[in-house]
């Protein structure tokens, strides 16, 4: 039998192992690393809203509450705070109610092995998140797993499989490692034509894509056709948590069923406080400007790449992959820009399929566009170095 420190030593010589980095001071556009200034260039903080002033006055204000919730939701745990902003994303997201979760992880593993059991069937996109396999694994129920964006593989399976038991089809509606949109039109129209429940995990578009912030949904102008509007409050909302916005009765039955919700202490005052100020921000003019900041960021960042001839993987958001291939150069490339003042993460297996490392790129609406159009040109330049382009 191998030791535990046995299959650490083979993770580091198959480049697979894995170890943070600490941040010093809040998370913004630049942040200090190792004692030096890095531009910030993999976290998920799109908006900038982690640091921001009316954020941080409403978690003091949600202060005055206490710092502990002090049981789960079904217990003592849910006061005004979860009502209040379980009422604002239901009217973010133009569903008749929405539920807390602690993460995105914990909404995830909740809700679809609450929604699907034994006997029934998860159609699920070979590239959803973690979280959703996890969920689809505890559920017990058939999973089917789709190649990525292939519907018509989808419809095939969706006649072939799954019984008369409930259906349900799960996707990222942004995909995480690689930035591009679910064919979210074309699986609201095979949810209805199969008699399948549609969920999309929006944890990457919420707050950032569609005229008013309301994610992929609203970009594909498809918000109605979702039945489960999964959603994270940790990415573009700056804050901290997750939610299900869907109807009263799906709710009503994952407060009943969900066991990440009803076994686990319920989020702080501190950060739904925040939560709403992220929420009410959104929703406002300055958050329209700020996605306005982020896409033109982002389309600056891409054409730059583009002129130095990376692959960019068909990403369509703020979530830039650049494709190397073998994991040891993906972390040399990601070492080497460290050095030269840019923060990036390598991407590997298992988070990403072998042979298909990349450099996992994320813009924020407070990036300078001078900064983007600087870190353009280092990567290029360490590219070429390490023969990537
Ligand atoms: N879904 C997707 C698509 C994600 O990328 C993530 C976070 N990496 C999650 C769910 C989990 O969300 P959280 O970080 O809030 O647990």
């Amino acid at each position: 039998m191998q030791t535990f420190a046995e299959e650490l030593e083979a993770l580091r010589a198959e480049g697979l192992y894995r170890s943070m980095r600490v941040v010093k001071g809040a998370q913004g556009s630049r942040v200090e690393l190792d004692g030096k200034q890095v531009l910030m260039l993999c976290s998920n903080n799109y908006l900038g809203l982690a640091d921001h002033p009316e954020l941080r006055s409403a978690a003091v204000f949600g202060v005055a509450f206490g710092v502990g919730s002090g049981a789960s939701r079904l217990v003592s745990g849910t006061m005004e705070l979860h009502d209040k902003l379980e009422e604002r994303i239901a009217s973010f997201k133009g569903t008749e109610k929405a539920l807390l979760f602690n993460s995105g992880y914990a909404a995830n593993t909740g809700i679809v092995s609450a929604l699907v059991g034994r006997g029934d069937a998860i159609f699920s996109d070979r590239l959803n998140h973690a979280s959703i396999i996890d969920g689809a694994l505890l559920s017990r129920a058939d999973l089917h797993r789709y190649p990525h964006r292939d519907t018509a593989a989808l419809e095939r399976l969706l006649r072939d499989k799954g019984g008369n038991g409930r259906r349900l089809i799960v996707t990222d509606g942004v995909f995480s490692m690689d930035g591009d949109i679910a064919p979210l039109q074309d699986l609201v129209r095979l949810a209805k034509q199969y008699g399948a429940l549609l969920m999309v995990d929006d944890a990457h578009g919420t707050g950032v894509l569609g005229a008013t912030g309301r994610g992929s949904g609203e970009l594909m102008g498809v918000m109605d056709g979702i039945d489960i509007h999964m959603g994270t409050l940790g990415k573009g909302l700056g804050s901290f948590g997750a939610y299900a916005a869907a109807s009263a009765t799906i709710c009503e039955y994952l407060v009943n069923k969900a066991r990440s919700f009803i076994f686990s202490t319920s989020l702080p005052p501190a950060v739904l406080a925040a939560s709403i100020a992220a929420i009410e921000l959104v929703d406002s003019p300055q958050g329209k400007e700020l996605r306005e900041k982020l896409a033109a960021n982002t389309a600056l960042f891409k054409e730059k790449l583009a002129q130095a001839g990376f692959d960019t993987m068909g990403s369509e958001t703020q979530i830039v992959p650049i494709f190397v291939g073998p994991a040891d150069a993906t972390m040399e490339f990601s070492k080497e820009l460290l050095e030269r003042g840019i923060f990036v993460q390598g991407i590997r297996p298992p988070t990403v399929p072998s042979g298909s490392c990349r450099l996992r790129c994320t813009i924020m609406a407070t990036h300078e566009p001078a900064e983007l159009e600087e870190a353009a040109g280092i990567i290029a330049e360490v590219g070429k170095k390490l023969g990537v382009v």
